[in-house]
């Protein structure tokens, strides 16, 4: 099945599925066109721990930002020698690097938050933008607990991220933490070690802090923009149902 063929009630019906039933899907329909791009928090280890059982040969990719803590470049490790899979990781342009760097210095994204942005682009949205040209069907670790700006995910959606068009689907999107918890326990899946140390939410070393426990579950990441209005603590790539 191409995208394109994709009508809403397919989408509509992809709704109502379980996350075995549209991993199993996503295969026989897309085959190798179809991925996780997860950051390895803990609802993308869930998903790769049921993917594994009900549909090895999904894709398990990364966006390598060159900034992930050690923490998470040990889950990484963990994973594929659990599963023995082979984690697709793609990496920002060394240009893009060199030139933002050369103009802003290494640490652009504490002055401003349109610098900060711009990091997020080089580092983050256009590697994940390339990943996702790779694929049909986009499974993310999304939920609907997470932050207030996700709390009206559907599940499954037509999106087209650089008119490239995706069904993007998020199996979990109705779990609540303490499910995510339970399972993980349950099954004994690899945890990031960062979760010990007060962190809810994991992106790269410096932009992402340990949360208090009255906060968003996003609160610690850019910390100190969060006197802005407008901060909404996304980096661009969930943004309007098109763009971790
Ligand atoms: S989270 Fe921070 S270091 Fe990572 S890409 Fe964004 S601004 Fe850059």
């Amino acid at each position: 099945m191409v995208v394109a063929d994709v009508t809403e009630a397919t989408v509509a019906e992809l709704n109502t599925k379980s996350p075995e039933e549209l991993f199993r899907w996503s295969l026989e329909a897309h085959g190798g066109h179809a991925g996780i791009l997860t950051s390895f928090q803990d609802t993308g280890c869930v998903m790769i721990d049921l993917m594994q059982k009900y549909a090895p040969g999904v894709r398990v990719m990364t966006v390598d930002t060159l900034r992930l803590p050690k923490e998470t470049y040990a889950l990484m490790d963990k994973i594929e020698a659990r599963y023995g899979i082979e984690i697709e990781r793609f990496l920002p342009q060394p240009a893009k690097i060199k030139k933002m760097v050369n103009q802003h210095g290494e640490y652009l994204f504490f002055d401003t938050k349109a610098k900060q942005e711009y990091c997020c682009q080089v580092r983050k949205v256009e590697p994940n933008s390339r990943a996702l040209k790779s694929l049909e069907v986009w499974f993310t670790g999304l939920r609907r607990d997470q932050s207030e700006f996700r709390v009206d995910t559907p599940k499954a959606q037509l999106v087209a991220p650089d008119s490239h068009k995706l069904i993007k689907i998020a199996p979990l999107v109705d779990w609540t933490q303490k499910d995510v918890d339970d399972y993980m326990a349950e099954h004994d899946v690899p945890k990031n070690a960062l979760y010990d140390q007060g962190y809810t939410s994991i992106g790269c070393a410096i932009c992402t802090t340990p949360t208090l426990p009255n906060e968003d579950r996003r609160a610690g990441r850019w910390r100190w923009f969060n006197y802005l209005d407008d901060d909404n603590k996304e980096c661009g790539i969930h943004v309007g149902g098109s763009g971790i």
